[in-house]
């Protein structure tokens, strides 16, 4: 079954930093969409910031199943109802896969409750990424640990509710550790950050780390989502009288 990807960039570094220039000339947003184009079950198309409603209309993420986020310098540029409605939308079951330092944007903090703030630094240093989970469906095909030459160095404590899983453990030159793949379900909606990702390295080009982006649209994409949360009037009418345990039947039948 096609799987529909929104890729929503902030994209404004690619616009004034030459380094980020040349890592992606077209945006992290394009660079994603490019590996996911690769995969003939999903249909992306990508939104950023500048675009009206920052291109996260309700008509667009009604019909997106995963929603992937990039965010860094602008997060408070983005709107507060658009927010909420992303935030009802992984209610219903939409996916929602956080990117890098998306761990500080408007809605991972909401979904989560706490600061999530980290430890950081920025001095292009080594990173080994562990696998630690290896029986989990984003972790799959994937070897025991991914080196990453260069990557901004993102430590504990990192300020989350407890994880419903931790599928990678981030190990940095300068002796740092951070939960760098974690797992929560939010309403009926999955959600998964994946801390690679810093805009002047090349991560999203690395095949592995495309894979585990990959690997968690499928994991995240709903069987359906919710119609509408909201409470709703059960029957006054149970008819016990339909009850017949040791009939065809096993189950009273309500309204
Ligand atoms: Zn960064």
């Amino acid at each position: 079954m096609a799987i529909n990807v929104t890729v929503w960039n902030e994209y404004q570094h690619e616009k004034t930093d030459k380094k980020v220039q040349q890592v992606y000339p077209e945006g992290i947003h394009e660079a994603i969409r490019e590996f996911l184009d690769e995969d003939g079950e999903l249909n992306i198309q990508t939104a950023t910031l500048d675009e009206p409603e920052h291109g996260l209309t309700q008509e667009v993420l009604e019909s997106t199943d995963v929603l992937i986020w990039w965010g860094h310098m602008a997060h408070d540029a983005v709107e507060d109802d658009i927010v909420e409605r992303i935030h009802d939308q992984v209610l219903r079951g939409m996916g929602l896969i956080l990117l890098h330092s998306s761990h500080y944007s408007k809605i991972f903090k909401r979904l989560m409750g706490t600061t999530c703030s980290l430890r950081w630094r920025e001095v292009g240093e080594r990173e080994r990424l562990w696998v630690v989970d290896p029986n989990h469906p984003i972790t799959h095909g994937i070897p025991e640990y991914i080196d990453l030459p260069h990557e901004e160095m993102y430590g504990e404590r990192f300020d989350i509710p407890e994880p419903e899983k931790i599928l990678f453990l981030g190990w940095f030159e300068g002796g740092e550790v951070f939960r760098s793949g974690i797992t929560y379900t939010r309403g009926n909606g999955k959600v998964f950050y994946f801390q690679p990702g810093h805009e002047t390295y090349p991560q999203y080009k690395n095949p592995l780390i495309q894979k585990v982006i990959t690997n968690a649209v499928h994991w995240a994409a709903p069987e359906r989502k919710y119609p509408k949360y909201e409470a709703f009037h059960a029957d006054n009418d149970v008819e016990w009288d339909d009850f017949d345990y040791l009939g065809d039947t096993p189950f009273p039948k309500f309204g």
